[in-house]
């Protein structure tokens, strides 16, 4: 299984300490590939990594505000002083501010667009001199359902999001020569702990999803390990720009 073997690969996965980032990284692991966990809550990250080192790989743990350039690009230096290489990024980091348009501070919306958006921008920068170096590299960005819909109380969140797959295009066009496919994940509809908090602010969320998602349940974390492999592995090598739905047909049902 060459095409899917991640041994002796590096990742990086923000927001890798939970939810769909810790989903993702148990895929890598699996794989073979090395993790570096990054997130801001430490002892969220040290149990993260906890797990994943029962799998057999080496991990580290990163304490990184995203939103910061200076971390960013320290993150991308430790990665490489820690393992050596960097072969995958996964910019997973993200979060919402629920609020209609008209109550949406200039704050908050810079906020979101500023971790779920400009912080892809900031961290591939910083990744692409380590990954051309190596001769290519794989990033792979998560956009979500509101990359493609809308919703009354996600402005900033579905701005961000539709900003994710034209940043990823941009990113896939430029740095193909240098062998660095650059893709993105849609999630449709995932239990963890963001979404755990939007059920409870947005009532009648989970009926909605539910009746709305043909596969009839909601996605979990590890529903996304199978894809995040993919395009981290030499399978996807002529696979970029892309954007990949794993969403339970919840983007193709009327
Ligand atoms: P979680 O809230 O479980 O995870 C969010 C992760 O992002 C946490 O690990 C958190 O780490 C990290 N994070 C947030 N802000 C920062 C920051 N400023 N710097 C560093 N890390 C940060 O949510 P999900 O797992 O659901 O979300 C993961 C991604 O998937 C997000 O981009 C989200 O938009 C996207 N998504 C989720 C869907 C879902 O249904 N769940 C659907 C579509 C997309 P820490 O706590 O340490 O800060």
């Amino acid at each position: 299984m060459s095409l899917f073997d991640l041994k002796g690969r590096v990742a990086i996965v923000t927001g890798g300490n939970g939810g769909i980032g810790l989903g993702m990284a148990r895929g890598l692991a699996q794989a073979g590939a090395a993790i570096a966990v990054v997130g801001r809550n430490l002892e969220k990250s040290k149990a993260a990594a906890a797990e994943l080192d029962k799998l057999g790989v080496k991990t580290d743990v990163l304490e990184v505000d995203v939103t910061s350039e200076s971390a960013c690009r320290k993150m991308i230096d430790d990665t490489v002083a820690r393992f050596g290489r960097l072969d995958i990024l996964i910019n997973n980091a993200g979060i919402n501010i629920r609020k209609t348009p008209q109550e949406l501070t200039l704050a908050e919306w810079r906020q979101v667009i500023d971790v779920n958006l400009t912080s892809i921008f900031v961290c591939s920068q910083a990744a692409y001199p380590a990954m051309q170096k190596a001769g290519g590299g794989k990033i792979i960005n998560i956009g979500s359902m509101m990359s493609i819909f809308a919703a009354p109380f996600a402005p900033a969140y579905a701005a961000s999001k539709g900003g994710v797959v034209q940043l990823t295009k941009s990113l896939a066009t430029a740095w193909a020569k240098d062998n660095i496919q650059v893709n993105a994940v849609l999630p449709g509809w995932i239990d963890t702990a963001l979404t755990q908090r939007a059920r409870q602010e947005v009532s009648g969320l989970n009926s909605l999803v539910l009746m709305r998602t043909p596969a009839k349940r909601w996605g979990v974390p590890d529903d996304l390990a199978g894809v995040a492999v993919f395009l981290a592995a030499p399978a996807s090598d002529f696979v970029t720009g892309a954007s990949i739905p794993v969403d339970g047909g919840y983007a193709v049902q009327v």
